[in-house]
């Protein structure tokens, strides 16, 4: 019988016992999640189990990364139901902290994200990087542990941790894990559930526009406006008019390339009725 995951809220109890284990000479994986769990936050708690002796997983729903307007108050909260699909991996233990914890009463200090936090998203959405990496920094703090585990599916989030760890010398390792999908091919994310049946179906445009750039790669196509423009065609043509960005990037720098070379990324973000989606296609090992 799977057991309930051992919550925590006080990062002081949790941070004793996780340095407890390290003594032991136990390794300690953490998994940073805002809750609303599904198979894409279950496959990086099961990569962090695969390698590491215990897994923690943060359940916060972080409010400086959001922006007035965005959908902090809506977003879903499903905490009996994130705890049970979590139960399936052990040991587990969940740090799920008060908004008060994470910032105390008069605290004002905040991580400017490094320069590849610029384009994209973050162009899109001014603060969300900043508040993404001043979460992550503190959560840091309060889960002292070996190795965390982000997914693939927020690509530029990747970096933008990975570039703060290497620039603020955090003695953690950052492991990226693949984008889990739909059987039909939409990536999974908490903010699915408020699409509608219609919209889900419009949303598939995404990854197939995706995977129809995977296709024409494969084939030969190098044209960066080319690909862009299968993307965009599968978008239109499913009736998704409102594309914040369809970027075909150097995943290292995240700048705009002509035409690509060894690794690529197409960075998708768009509106389906009120829901703001994204997706992406990285190739890492082109000929
Ligand atoms: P979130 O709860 O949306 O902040 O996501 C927490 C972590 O889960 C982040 O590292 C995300 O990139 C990752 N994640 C979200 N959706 C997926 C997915 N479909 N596949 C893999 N990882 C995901």
């Amino acid at each position: 019988m799977p057991t309930q995951p051992r919550a925590f809220e006080d990062p002081a109890a949790l941070a004793r016992e996780i340095r407890q284990l390290q003594a032991a000479g136990k390794r300690i994986g953490f998994v940073p999640t805002m809750g609303a769990l599904h198979a894409g936050h279950l496959s990086l708690a099961q990569a962090s189990a695969a390698k590491c002796d215990v897994t923690v997983v943060s359940i916060f729903v972080n409010p400086t990364q959001f922006a007035p307007g965005e959908d902090f108050e809506r977003y879903p909260r499903t905490w009996e139901a994130d705890l049970q699909l979590l139960s399936s991996v052990e040991p587990v233990w969940v740090f799920a902290p008060a908004v008060e914890t994470m910032y105390p009463p008069g605290s004002s200090t905040v991580v400017q994200a490094a320069e590849i936090a610029r384009p994209w998203e973050g162009a899109q959405r001014p603060i969300h990087f900043d508040g993404v990496c001043t979460v992550v920094l503190k959560l840091f703090m309060a889960v002292p542990a070996d190795e965390a585990f982000f997914g693939q599916k927020d690509f530029q989030q990747c970096r933008v941790i990975e570039q703060m760890t290497h620039d603020l010398l955090l003695p953690i390792t950052i492991t990226r894990c693949p984008i889990v999908r739909e059987a039909d091919g939409l990536a999974m994310s908490s903010r699915n559930r408020y699409l509608s049946a219609e919209e889900r179906e419009r949303a598939l445009a995404i990854s197939a526009g995706l995977a129809e750039a995977q296709r024409r790669i494969e084939a030969g196509e190098r044209n960066a406006l080319i690909l862009s423009q299968v993307v965009r065609e599968s978008l239109t043509t499913a009736g998704i008019t409102e594309i914040d960005y369809v970027a075909v990037a150097d995943p290292r720098n995240l700048e705009s390339v002509e035409t690509i070379a060894r690794e690529v990324v197409i960075l998708v973000a768009v509106r389906v009725g009120t829901t703001r989606l994204i997706d992406n296609l990285w190739l890492p090992n082109l000929k």
